[in-house]
């Protein structure tokens, strides 16, 4: 029996590159140790980061004044070292508040003493829809901080809001590489590896260069300019992760590239929407046109039942659809290595539970 993993993440990563990292884990490049032995130091890692690299580059059209950092300490760090980075000006942010990521974000900025102004918030509707930007972007804010993905909640950000000459700052945690946007639209992008890229322990960061070296006497290990000039290899690097996120890169790259993605992203996101928005059991709270292709919530409106879905979700191999502790019921998330087929095992099962619950 095939399994299919829903986590919200860690997350599924493509078969083929699981099944490689299998293959070359003794031996990394007939060296007679492994990815997980090497020195960070060594040209056979330098070939691995450089690679990594130059693939989120092409993938992503990244340009040439965007650095690319490899950090630790996932999303979550970057609530911190964002602020401290960029807020050098005015120690002052706006932020539309989408849900439990963004509010997160907001208290780390307020911890190092950021202002943070909510420009927008749908948290009156439980953020089953996007704010909409409600307050002026003045000339005062460093940034606007946006949640491109929510996870929890469900929401995919598609129009992004006008902040006229105040860089947006995206994250992108649960979406990166799943959904096209255009890099030059935002001052920084990051995002946690283990959702959509590969194993937990790695965070992109791409940055524009002009945004960054304004800050003083920063801990090191959040000085972006720092980690730019050191080639993110300050300290000892994530080096496994940084490997397998290089493998699933290469993949996206045979896949056909970001814009392959996000067409196949929406196609098993529709088949899934469809069959929720026809059942009479199931449903998903959230806004039509604000529907994320990534993590789809859904519920019966009874715990008891939710709870037999899981199980018996979990008997025929589709795992880990136990919703957020937040919003309860049911999640499905729907990474770029999630393949169509898992989607299609997953409405198959849900309506034949309807069926046989009627
Ligand atoms: C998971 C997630 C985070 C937090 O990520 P960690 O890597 O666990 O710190 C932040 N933002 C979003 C949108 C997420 O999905």
């Amino acid at each position: 029996m095939p399994t299919y993993n829903f986590s919200a993440g860690p997350a599924v990563m493509p078969a083929a590159v699981v099944q490689q990292i299998q293959a070359e884990l003794p031996s990394f490049q007939g060296s007679g140790m492994s990815i997980m032995e090497i020195s960070h130091r060594s040209d056979l890692f330098d070939q691995v980061i450089n690679d990594a690299e130059r693939d989120l580059r092409d993938l992503m059209q990244i340009p040439d004044n965007y650095r690319v950092l490899f950090f630790q300490g996932g999303g979550t760090l970057q609530f911190t070292a964002a602020p401290l980075n960029l807020a050098t000006g005015h120690h002052h942010i706006g932020l539309l508040n989408s849900g439990h990521w963004a509010e997160r974000a907001a208290a780390e900025a307020r911890r190092v003493g950021t202002q943070v102004d909510i420009l927008g918030t749908s948290a009156a509707n439980h953020f089953t829809a996007l704010p909409t930007l409600d307050q002026p972007v003045t000339a005062d804010l460093d940034y606007v901080h946006v949640t491109t993905n929510n996870t929890i909640e469900g929401t995919l950000l598609t129009q992004l809001p006008a902040t006229g000459n105040v860089p947006l700052v995206a994250d992108m945690s649960s979406n990166f590489l799943g959904h096209q946007y255009n890099v030059t639209d935002f001052g920084m992008i990051f995002a946690g590896a283990q959702k959509n890229l590969g194993p937990a322990g790695l965070t992109i960061v791409i940055v524009r260069d002009d945004l960054i070296g304004h800050a003083q006497d920063l801990p090191s290990m959040l000085d972006y300019q720092l980690f730019a000039d050191k080639r993110s290899m300050f300290n000892t690097p994530p080096v496994f992760a940084i490997y397998a996120a290089g493998l699933v890169l290469k993949w996206l790259k045979a896949q056909g590239g970001l814009a392959a993605m996000a067409t196949r992203n929406r196609e098993k996101a529709a088949l899934l929407y469809d069959f929720l928005d026809q059942s009479t059991l199931f449903t998903n709270p959230v806004k039509p046109s604000d529907r994320s292709t990534m993590n789809v919530p859904f519920v019966t409106g009874n715990a008891a039942t939710d709870a037999q879905v899981i199980a018996g979700a979990a008997d025929r191999g589709l795992l880990n659809l136990k919703g957020h502790r937040l919003v309860g019921g049911m999640r499905a998330s729907l990474y770029n290595a999630m393949p169509k087929a898992g989607v299609q095992a997953l409405v198959d099962y849900l309506a034949a539970f309807e069926a046989h619950h009627a």
